[in-house]
């Protein structure tokens, strides 16, 4: 409708694939649990961003997006939200390993999204592991066998932990690949093609991008299934 298009263009959102729904401009307007809310509330936070507006309806429909937008733009909690709901609706057993696998390219990223995980996550009960490179994989491993919603992980250092067969992705339904132009840049490609061979076919995919080039599409047509172009801004 006429509010969705004037929504999308005051915040320079462009959007490809059937029946876009209509962003969702308010937090109550999301339907997510109260007790996700009451964290937005206490975090201090009055509006969704524009890529969170846009995404999250599409995302809680169950589709695949590719997401283009810089830094800054929020789009941490644009996927663990709708994360969360799907956690709540799968209400699988974490200790046969996580339900929701976040690839990031750094142990600095990787760390921070795990924070924003168990910030937002914790009134809802959800747990989160983190893996990656440059530390001991101890600790990471008893992590792991507690048992863990979601796991957020580098792509190599999660390639060596399946490697040593001590995680299964048997049971993971929604995958995301954030800063995924800077994973390829990384070389990092080889790792996420072996990742997501262990994931099932039936899932939902989200990747997150700030740049646009050949090799990020090429990715996306692979891994990705029809899925929704949501950019914010202009592309590179
Ligand atoms: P990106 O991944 O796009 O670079 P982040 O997800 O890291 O951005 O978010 C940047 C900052 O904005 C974080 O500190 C995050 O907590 C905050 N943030 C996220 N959503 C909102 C919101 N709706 N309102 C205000 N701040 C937000
Ligand atoms: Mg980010």
């Amino acid at each position: 409708g006429l509010s969705a298009e004037s929504y999308r263009h005051q915040h320079e959102i462009t959007v490809s694939g059937d029946d876009i729904p209509t962003p969702f401009t308010t937090f109550e307007s999301t339907g997510f649990p109260s007790e996700i809310l009451r964290e937005v509330h206490h975090a201090g936070f009055s509006a969704p961003t524009p890529i969170q507006a846009q995404t999250w309806p599409i995302a809680l429909q169950g589709r695949d997006i590719v997401a283009i937008a810089k830094t800054g733009s929020g789009k941490t909690l644009g996927y663990l939200m709708p994360g969360f709901v799907h956690l709540k609706r799968c209400r699988n057993n974490s200790q046969m390993g996580p339900t929701v696998l976040v690839l990031a390219p750094t142990r600095e990223l990787a760390t921070q999204i795990q924070d924003e995980a168990v910030k937002f996550g914790r009134s809802s009960r959800i747990s989160c592991t983190c893996l990656y490179g440059g530390a001991p994989k101890g600790p990471q491993l008893r992590d792991l066998d507690r048992g863990a919603d979601i796991v957020v992980a580098t792509p190599g250092r999660l390639n060596d932990i399946l490697e040593m067969r001590r995680i299964s992705l048997r049971q993971v339904s929604y995958l995301v690949l954030d800063e995924a132009d800077r994973m390829l840049d990384m070389g990092f490609e080889p790792q996420i093609r072996k990742i997501v061979k262990e994931v099932p076919a039936r899932r939902q995919t989200l990747m997150y991008t700030a740049t646009w080039p050949k090799e990020v599409r090429k990715i996306a047509a692979d891994l990705l299934v029809n899925p929704v172009q949501v950019n914010i801004g202009s592309i590179d």
